[in-house]
């Protein structure tokens, strides 16, 4: 069975009577004029959707807990979604805690997560009942279990750890290999361990967590750590007694960005995993543990998509031709921060004949601001309209305000209704936090 993370485009997405494209039951052209672009469009259904499927891939093994990863993009409204939908929070810093807290997200059901946790974010953590902590490193136990005894409370914690396990994406979203700024690795294990047993009295170690990278279309990769995290389950068990209960497998699953990626479905992630629970939970004399999942960009990536007007062009002669539009990687990193590759569609004319091969160039002041290399599309005209798919992850979380470019507008669309849910910066905002020394006042 399929689902939505393989396919190309939003779950709603079709062309209507007019010939325009239209996602949510919202005429994108629409939108644009209405809201101005560059414009983060993002599809309720499509998110529901996904949310469900991981839901329902794991029905067969009910310890389970969803976590979205709050990173890959949140606002308060994400976070009204993903609560309906049952999922917790994966959260790398006061501020996704602030997020998850004031939208009201149930925070038992939170994780903080991070290689470098401050003090202050730990004291937050603890004091907002976040509900499991995985802790990193040997400095972070000591802070923690400070944050804790001054809260007078027993936190609940993971042990991050890098399971040596090389996935074949890129190599800045790797992050289960042993050379990682990420987590413990196996051998310091025992250390961490003893500490926590014998010194840090208000930490109470629950289980282990690993996270192996993202945009993986590997299934076997997580039978691999499934099968790592429970033998280290197993060997502690028998060194310590220490019977831990649960395993977090972060997230990863990649999705489908253009017609050459045929990524996995979530089913098969699922099977994977439970195959690996039934086969190994055993073997290594350890009860079925409670697991967490944590999807970020297939839950949001393929639920969200970027418009952009077209404006100036230019045919290099006898080389390619550049058209630019109204935003770039200020908006969008991903493609200068490491190659990622995107499609885009006319939105104003989805139907017309694809005759030129262009380069999609942002408005930014960097050569390296190019958001497609090369793209069939129909002939472009300034004011067109650009669909660009797949944008909803790490798009808007990693955006600046690079070259004071006021940062875009997101609606949230649904059964052909938009709805702002951040709104977009204006000039007053962009210099509401900048301060002239009275000695430079004119
Ligand atoms: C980034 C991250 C995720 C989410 O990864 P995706 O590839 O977006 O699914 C989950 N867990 C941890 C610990 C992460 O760092």
């Amino acid at each position: 069975m399929n689902t939505a993370n393989q396919s190309l485009k939003p779950v709603t997405t079709k062309i209507n009577s007019e010939g325009n494209l239209e996602i949510g039951g919202c005429d994108l052209v629409k939108l644009a004029e209405k809201y101005g672009t560059p414009l983060y469009v993002f599809d309720e259904t499509t998110i529901r959707t996904i949310a469900n499927e991981y839901k329902n891939a794991f029905k067969d093994y009910p310890k389970v807990s969803m976590l979205y990863a709050s990173k890959a993009f949140m606002t308060k409204a994400i976070v009204r979604i993903l609560d309906e939908e049952g999922f917790g929070f994966d959260m790398v810093s006061g501020g996704e805690i602030y997020t998850a807290y004031t939208a009201g997200a149930d925070m038992k059901k939170c994780l903080f997560n991070g290689n470098n946790k401050s003090y202050d974010e730990l004291e937050m953590a603890v004091n907002l009942g976040v509900g499991l902590i995985s802790v990193d490193n040997f400095l972070e136990l000591a802070l923690l279990n400070n944050a804790a005894k001054a809260a007078d409370k027993k936190v609940d914690i993971l042990l991050r750890v890098t399971p040596g396990i090389e996935c074949h994406t890129h190599e800045y979203i790797q992050t289960g290999h042993l050379d990682s700024k990420f987590g413990f690795d196996l051998t310091q294990v025992d250390e961490a361990v003893e500490l926590i047993l014998e010194e840090y009295t208000n930490l109470n170690l629950v289980g282990m967590h690993a996270h192996i990278g993202s945009q993986i279309f590997e299934t076997s990769i997580y039978y691999d750590e499934v099968d790592v995290l429970l033998k280290e389950m197993g060997r502690l068990k028998d060194k310590f007694g220490v019977e831990l209960t649960h395993i977090n497998l972060g997230g990863g699953l990649g999705i489908k960005y253009t017609e050459n990626d045929a990524p996995p479905s979530i089913y098969e992630i699922a099977e994977k995993i439970i195959t690996s629970i039934k086969d190994n939970a055993s073997k290594y004399n350890v009860a079925e543990p409670e697991i967490h999942i944590e999807p970020g960009r297939s839950i949001i990536g393929k639920s969200g998509i970027t418009l952009y007007t077209v404006g100036s062009s230019k045919q290099v002669p006898k080389g390619r031709k550049y058209v630019a539009v109204d935003g770039g990687m200020a908006d969008n990193p991903r493609p200068s921060l490491y190659q990622a590759v995107y499609t885009a569609q006319v939105a104003n004319k989805p139907d017309a004949e694809l005759s030129e091969t262009v380069t999609i160039a942002g408005r930014f002041c960097e050569s390296g601001d190019i958001l497609i290399k090369e793209v069939k599309l129909p002939s472009l005209e300034e004011g067109d309209i650009l669909c660009f798919y797949d944008t909803g992850a790490y798009g808007y979380s990693m955006s600046s305000n690079y070259n004071r470019v006021l940062k875009p507008a997101a609606v949230l669309v649904n059964n052909a209704q938009s709805d702002i849910i951040i709104n977009r910066e204006s000039y007053e905002h962009l210099v509401s936090l900048d301060v002239i020394p009275d000695r430079l006042k004119k």
